[in-house]
């Protein structure tokens, strides 16, 4: 089974769509498991508001803790868990536990958060998505303006029009929504306009080199202007250095998220950074 395979057991999930129909199911009985053990994690990535240097809220990243401890990445389940349709489960774990998580903070006093969560294909367009959200709001009690969905751009420009549609019966929830990684998929700017989106955020590919790259650098200020122009904010993924953070701060971005800031963190370590606010700004409390 995978929990024998350890480490080696994994490197099938990189090649979902090329491995033997028994060794997929093997697989995908490893994965449902999984949800029954209560073998996924979500760890959190703090927003950082990049002219404030304040802590906003965080994005919610799903792991698969392994028995030694050990950690699998999302690029190695989620894209079978896609295949499979075992995704709207775990999707819905996922945004169940972000929600609870945030209300827990907020009933300790640290409130003013917002908490994001990634959507995949399969789960927008399934019709019971605004049901799940509004159950996980109620559940939680958090207010449906402090949660946020991310869609990937790529997802979102599948089907433009039907994106149209299904994101305005989330928007009317009163939640936020941001297309994610975006610059790497192909946006048609007429549906862009149209999507009922709070944010964009730029994918980390071009802030890597964005001092360096004057390409880049381009993008980015081009996008920012784009987005600023269509009444959207714009959140810089990937930020690494405090380099990008300050080219990024001269191009007015809202917001930033990387390693320079945090790493994705577990609960009780995104709970600290909380309490001890944002390196070179203020506590966020
Ligand atoms: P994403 O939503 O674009 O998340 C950003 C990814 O970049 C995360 O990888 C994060 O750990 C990583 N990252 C953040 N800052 C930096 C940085 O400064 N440098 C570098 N090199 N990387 C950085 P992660 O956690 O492995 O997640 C990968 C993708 O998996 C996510 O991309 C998202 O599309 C998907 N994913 C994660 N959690 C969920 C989930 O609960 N549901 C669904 N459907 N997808 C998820
Ligand atoms: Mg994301
Ligand atoms: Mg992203
Ligand atoms: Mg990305």
């Amino acid at each position: 089974s995978a929990k024998n395979a350890g480490r080696n057991g994994y490197r099938f999930f990189d090649a979902a769509m090329t491995v033997a129909a028994d060794e997929r199911l093997r697989m995908e009985a490893d994965l449902r498991r999984a949800l029954t053990n209560g073998e996924f994690v979500l760890h959190y990535q703090p927003k950082i508001g990049t002219a404030s240097r304040r802590l906003l809220g965080f994005e919610a990243l799903i792991r698969w803790q392994q028995r030694d401890g050990s950690l699998v990445a999302p690029a190695r389940f989620i894209p079978l868990a896609e295949e499979t349709g075992l995704i709207g489960a775990i999707g819905e774990w996922a945004l169940n536990t972000a929600c609870q998580t945030l209300q827990r903070w907020r009933a300790e006093g640290l409130r003013n958060l917002s908490m994001s969560v990634n959507l995949s294909a399969r789960q927008l367009r399934n019709p019971a998505l605004p049901a799940q959200v509004q159950g996980a709001l109620a559940r939680s009690g958090i207010p449906p303006e402090r949660l946020e969905m991310e869609i990937t751009e790529s997802v979102a420009m599948e089907d433009p029009a039907r994106t149209v549609e299904i994101l305005r019966e989330l928007k009317a929830i009163g939640i936020g929504l941001s297309i994610d990684d975006f610059g790497t998929g192909y946006s048609s700017l007429a549906y862009l306009k149209l999507l009922p989106i709070d944010c964009l955020k730029l994918d980390r590919t071009f802030v890597t080199d964005i001092e360096t790259d004057p390409n880049d650098a381009a993008i980015c200020a081009a996008t920012i202007r784009l987005a600023h122009t269509l009444g959207l904010s714009v959140v810089a993924e990937g930020v690494e250095t405090v380099e990008q953070a300050r080219y990024l701060d001269g191009l007015a971005c809202d917001v930033m998220q990387g390693y320079y800031f945090s790493r994705p963190l577990p609960e009780a370590a995104a709970r600290a950074f909380i309490i001890n606010g944002v390196r070179g700004g203020e506590p966020a409390i």
